[in-house]
């Protein structure tokens, strides 16, 4: 099912980058691979790769600065895999245009995941606006889109009409980190301050509305320092 998918991996660890390889092989992706920065940056324009997994520390070049060459001409999904933990490395790598990050070390069935989502939002962003109108649906939760209408075990649940914009953004890239800055600029505009504050509120309010136990979300995850996540649909 995944054969025609080809994946650039570019990373120069060899034990990681074979755990990957494998991994993905036995998806039935198509996995081409490079040691360092010069020759992913050559054969991502040279192989059209669907997706891109790219290390942040390689010998000859920073990642981050890969990311915003390879913005500069493709919109390419990138996830960026990295043993860096600091929350700023995130942040600035999804500024540069990563889509995703997962941090080492990491089991086959998240990187499975954060593959398979970074392809559902590029092939969606393609397709247009059609896909993503149609209702969310985890566990209990539905979210229709159109209707602006929220049930939890059918039960519908009253947001505010912010509180609504939050989560139908989270819910349409779920699965996808979101910036708190992102989510801030798209629900109150883009001269709003950059304050977390009046975000972390609404959120606050959404999860007792929505979630079973708010002090254990199981529809919105906080990524502490960078941003929210909503789970993935089933
Ligand atoms: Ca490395």
């Amino acid at each position: 099912m995944n054969q025609m998918i080809k994946i650039l991996v570019i990373e120069d660890e060899k034990n990681i980058l074979n755990f990957i390889s494998s991994v993905l092989t036995s998806q039935k992706y198509q996995v081409i691979s490079a040691l360092t920065g010069r020759d992913g940056l050559s054969q991502a324009a040279s192989q059209c790769p669907d997706l891109i997994l790219l290390d942040l520390g390689l010998p000859d070049m920073d990642g981050m600065s890969i990311i915003s060459q390879i913005r500069k001409w493709s919109s390419i999904p990138i996830i960026v895999i990295s043993a860096r933990i600091q929350e700023e490395d995130k942040v600035q790598a999804l500024d540069q245009g990563a889509d995703d990050y997962i941090t080492k070390p990491f089991g086959n069935s998240e990187l499975l995941a954060r593959i398979r989502t970074a392809l559902r939002h590029s092939s969606q962003l393609q397709t247009g606006a059609t896909l993503s109108s149609r209702p969310y649906h985890s566990g209990g939760l539905t979210i229709d889109f159109e209707k602006h209408l929220v049930t939890r075990d059918g039960q519908e649940i009253h947001l505010t009409q912010n509180e609504f914009k939050i989560i139908a953004l989270l819910a349409k890239n779920c699965g996808k980190v979101l910036l708190y800055d992102r989510l801030i600029e798209h629900i109150w505009g883009p001269y709003s301050e950059n304050d977390n504050t009046i975000l972390r509120v609404n959120m606050a309010n959404i999860r007792r509305k929505i979630e079973p136990n708010p002090a254990e979300p199981v529809y919105i995850f906080t990524e502490i320092g960078v941003g929210y996540r909503m789970v993935e649909e089933d």
